[in-house]
């Protein structure tokens, strides 16, 4: 009996920029110690010590609830956050672990200061050395690596004739590109024939690019397919443009489902999850007249146009009500084969360990347990190179 959480990651703070860490609206001086703290044993128990009591006038009501997730994060290697997620799960659980290319988030060339997607790929492959089947990685593919550099890793790691142990690929357009970028065209065929997975990023909030001041030229609309869908979308949004202050407000843009509609013109049959539902915001607004590009309903449009389009319900899960709403979907013979079991491990952290979030969870859908854990994961991951 198998058991799928399509949707996690193992990456620790040794792998992320600067950038990443004050994303969270952690303020400066934390992150310097935090990093510090990575390779120093005594040193861990004092910034944990510090995060979980910082006084509120330091900012810390909103960095005590980052406490369980700083305590994962810190680990100095990533195969002991791999332990701490396996340790919540029966042993039979198997995880699709998401890698995550931050080199270009702060715009051409990566910070200094951390290890950069080439050392965490290495580790994350060595990891899947130690736990063999139970760990199933995807490849981050972005843009910005330049199409013959992103083609050949997938003809590396995706090569028929040698099992590489990658499982799929990962995208995460709010770093900084649209997912019609025209660099990705080629990556989409290849995923496309061979049908390999693709999970990408579909909520607001999370990781977004931010190069200190904006550049607009990387909101121009240079698609490898326009449709009208997307472009309907773009002139709408980006007509308020100057106004946009926050990073956020152009990464929302930039990884928004309604994108995907000149990636998926072109490649109808393309496997790709757009993650998290929209997020739990979204799911309870989707039958709001007012909010007019909702996130879940264009996702839900989107996996009724198209064969092969996903969604799973890693983060959303964080909220019961939202997680009712799934309930309702899984009643539609359509929806129902598309939706994928996934927690988002360990950005969840804040909210609840993955064992209580799980078992919280089915207790909500115990008569899908079968279906998003077991026969969706298999029919999306199974691909031309990889059989689950
Ligand atoms: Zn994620």
């Amino acid at each position: 009996m198998n058991f799928f959480n399509t949707h996690t990651h193992i990456f620790n703070v040794p792998c992320v920029p600067d950038a990443f860490i004050t994303n969270y609206r952690f303020p400066q001086w934390l992150s310097k110690i935090i990093r510090a703290a990575v390779n120093k044993k005594w040193l861990r128990k004092i910034v944990l010590g510090i995060v979980k009591n910082v006084p509120s006038f330091l900012g810390g009501t909103h960095i005590r609830r980052y406490a369980a997730l700083v305590e994962v994060a810190i680990h100095k290697y990533q195969d002991q956050v791999f332990e701490t997620l396996i340790s919540h799960y029966p042993a039979h659980a198997r995880f699709v672990i998401l890698t995550m290319n931050f080199d270009f988030m702060t715009g051409d060339a990566p910070e200094g200061n951390y290890n950069h997607y080439e050392t965490q790929l290495h580790e994350v492959l060595e990891v899947k050395r130690k736990y063999g089947e139970r760990i199933l990685p995807f490849l981050f593919i972005d843009p910005r690596m330049g199409e013959e550099a992103c083609m050949r890793q997938l003809h590396f790691y995706f090569d028929p004739a040698q099992n590489r142990g990658m499982a799929g690929i990962k995208l995460y357009p709010s770093l900084g590109y649209y997912p019609f970028h025209p660099a990705l065209e080629r990556v989409y065929a290849f995923a496309e024939e061979h049908a390999i997975p693709i999970i990408t990023h579909s909520n607001k909030g999370g990781g977004a690019y931010f190069a200190g001041r904006f550049n607009q030229r990387i909101m121009s609309y240079n698609s490898f397919n326009p449709t009208k869908e997307t472009s309907d979308f773009l002139n709408k949004v980006l007509n308020p443009f100057p106004d946009f202050k926050d990073p956020r407000d152009y990464a929302n843009i930039m990884m928004h489902p309604m994108t995907y509609y000149d990636v998926l013109q072109k490649f109808p049959k393309l496997k790709i999850c757009l993650a998290h539902y929209g997020g739990h915001e979204e799911i309870l607004d989707q039958d709001n007249p007012k909010n007019t590009y909702n996130w879940t309903r264009t996702i839900k449009d989107l996996m009724r146009q198209f064969t092969n389009v996903y969604t799973d319900v890693s983060f959303m899960l964080v909220n019961d009500k939202a997680s009712k709403r799934v309930l309702t979907d899984m009643s539609d013979n359509t929806l129902n084969k598309k939706i994928l079991f996934g927690t988002d491990f360990f950005m969840t952290t804040p909210y609840d360990t993955d064992k209580r979030l799980t078992e919280n969870f089915f207790r909500i859908l115990a008569a899908h347990e079968q279906a998003l854990t077991v026969q969706n994961p298999t029919a999306f991951l199974t691909s031309r190179i990889f059989k689950p």
